[in-house]
């Protein structure tokens, strides 16, 4: 079979401009990027507000090994499969952040016949929102250096003599808002700024990866501009000498802030291989922020189809709770199904049993010891009260027989039923079985809800997330995570939902912890307000948010030929 990049390269893309008019968005509301790339105006809701809202589908997953287990590919495959059944879907994803794809796991347009396209167009600068994302944040960090700078040397009345504004009082050993770069850094991940005389103050800080700026949580979550414009006004940057916030608001930087923004909250309307509409828009990862692409892109595309089908990131622990928590809470717009992606590697890989032999290669016991993590997923997800269709991702070197043993077993589940998607082999045609059952499972009756309350404490909140949400004995804080508690329900902050940054790699916090962990107390090492994204963020053990470039990372393929092509992205 060709690479990703070669099938992309291959294919006759449509005008991007072609496919706009023929599902209804109108010139005006269309600015072109090429031929290939389009940013769409928030317009199309409003215009169409009248439509009644498509079904949503949201696709999940099982715990994945580090390569992924093929939910993108299966979000393209399935809108593939029902514009294939002759159903009117439009896919909704996030922007690929450029860490993944010089890093390990490649890019995110989907894979095989299964695609975004162009994929190098999607996988690099896209219409530059990630930029923009980088660049608003950093301009709250410089502004926060400056100020403290000017406040520093003249001191807090001839600051406020000499500028007219009141003295801020900042305090440098608590600059909460760090830096961040679209790329994995780890050589970034602790720095000390200023160095003192003319270079301001000295202080810690930091760069995280930008798919962990709370920037780009406001950017998924924001309804609007003027929604997006009041988010980044309750940024808390820095607390005063009193242990006050510091917002971006009081710093005068808000509106600058949302300047920087204005076309990035806009969607990018893109392909499918099928010449379907899919909608780019926004990047938090999963792990260490809340994993879901943008609620404005699925308002739009709710509006001009019948199915909109998105992806929360990582295993259903992961961005499909805070899909569930934290994106429905904020949209009210709930899902009519639920898609679980399995393969069989991922279940081989989370047997428990240690083993040399290739996880891609057949093997019945490590598979049955691994079902029960699907199980498990199967279980999580219908707590929600969506219907649960699970789509196995066949790979080239699954077995009938397995393949057949795993679908007897998922009827002995709670899941609405089971198809093997073979999109990635053969485009919309291998996924037709899939869209044909999550139709069906979408005209079930769905009884959306959350896991917890708002209302509740924050440990409520924690103690939930953790025992429900990953079968946990209980929670334990840190001294620190305990103080900054005080310091959230002191202020206000205790209302918000709960974002956990824990690794992906296992239900638990523990990333060694295979299968279906048990009996084991989730440590929180910090608890940080984002009161502009309107959560909390938890951080479980040891969780990085800036990752870093392994030891042969996804750049070394990467190269542009002697006809100025990009080769060897993956
Ligand atoms: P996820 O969204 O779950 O992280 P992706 O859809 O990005 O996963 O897929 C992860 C990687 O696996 C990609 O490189 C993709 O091309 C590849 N892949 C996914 N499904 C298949 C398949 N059925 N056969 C071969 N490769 C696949
Ligand atoms: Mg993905």
């Amino acid at each position: 079979m060709l690479s990703d990049i070669q099938i992309s390269r291959l294919h006759q893309c449509q005008p991007i401009a072609d496919i706009a008019k023929k599902w209804g968005i109108e010139d005006s509301e269309l600015s072109l990027f090429g031929h290939h790339k389009a940013k769409v105006s928030l317009d199309v809701a409003k215009r169409l507000a009248a439509k009644p809202q498509a079904k949503l589908i949201i696709v999940t997953a099982v715990t994945p090994t580090p390569h992924g287990e093929g939910k993108t590919v299966t979000t393209i495959g399935l809108t593939q499969g029902l514009n294939a059944i002759g159903l009117n879907a439009c896919a909704c994803i996030r922007q690929p952040s450029m860490g993944p794809v010089f890093g390990i796991k490649g890019g995110a347009a989907g894979g095989g016949y299964a695609q975004v396209v162009p994929m190098e167009e999607l996988n690099l600068h896209l219409t530059g929102d990630i930029h923009a994302v980088s660049s608003a944040h950093n301009l709250a960090a410089a502004a926060i250096d400056a100020r403290l700078y000017h406040e520093t040397r003249l001191g807090a009345q001839a600051f406020t003599e000499a500028s007219g504004l009141e003295a801020l009082n900042i305090d440098s050993e608590n600059i909460l808002w760090r830096r961040v770069v679209d790329h994995n850094e780890r050589s970034l991940r602790q720095i000390e700024v200023g160095f003192g005389a003319v270079n301001g103050p000295v202080h810690q800080s930091g760069f995280d990866i930008t798919a962990a700026s709370e920037l780009m949580a406001i950017l998924a979550l924001s309804q609007d501009i003027d929604d997006l414009k009041q988010r980044i006004a309750r940024l808390v940057l820095a607390l005063d000498v009193d242990g006050n916030p510091i917002t971006a608001q009081m710093l005068g930087v808000a509106g600058a802030m949302t300047a920087v923004m204005v076309d990035a909250i806009k969607p990018t309307l893109m392909q499918t291989l099928s010449g379907d509409p899919c909608f780019v828009h926004a990047g938090p990862f999963a792990n260490i922020a809340h994993g879901n692409s943008s609620i404005i892109a699925d308002n739009i595309a709710s509006k001009l189809s019948d199915y909109v089908v998105t992806e929360a990131g990582f295993g259903s622990d992961m961005g499909f709770e805070k899909f569930s928590n934290i994106k429905v809470r904020n949209s009210g717009y709930k899902p009519s199904a639920a898609v679980v992606v399995v393969t069989l590697k991922a279940l081989k890989a989370n047997s428990g049993i240690e083993s040399d032999n290739d996880i891609n290669l057949p093997d019945l016991a490590r598979l049955s010891a691994g079902f029960k993590n699907l199980q498990w997923h199967i279980n999580n997800v219908s707590r929600y009260g969506a219907p649960v269709v699970v789509a196995i991702n066949r790979f080239p070197t699954d077995t009938d027989t397995e393949l057949e043993w795993l679908q007897q077993q998922i009827n002995t589940t709670a899941a609405f039923g089971s198809a093997i998607s073979e999109a990635f082999a053969k485009g919309a045609q291998g996924a037709q079985d899939l869209a044909q059952l999550v139709k069906q499972a979408s005209e079930q009756d769905s009884q959306f809800c959350s896991l917890y309350q708002t209302e509740q404490s924050i440990e409520t909140k924690l103690l939930t997330l953790a025992e429900v949400g990953y079968g946990a004995s209980g929670v334990s804080l840190s001294d620190k995570a305990k103080e900054q508690l005080t310091w959230l329900n002191t202020h206000g902050y205790n209302a918000l939902p709960i974002c956990i940054a824990k690794t992906p790699m296992s239900i638990s916090h523990d990333p060694k912890l295979k299968g279906v962990p048990t009996g084991f107390e989730v440590p929180i090492t910090q608890l940080k307000v984002n009161a502009g994204a309107g959560f909390i963020t938890a951080l479980v053990g040891k969780v990085m948010t800036m990752p870093g470039l392994g030891i042969k990372p996804g750049y070394l393929d990467i190269d542009v030929d002697q006809n100025g092509e990009i080769v060897g992205l993956a």
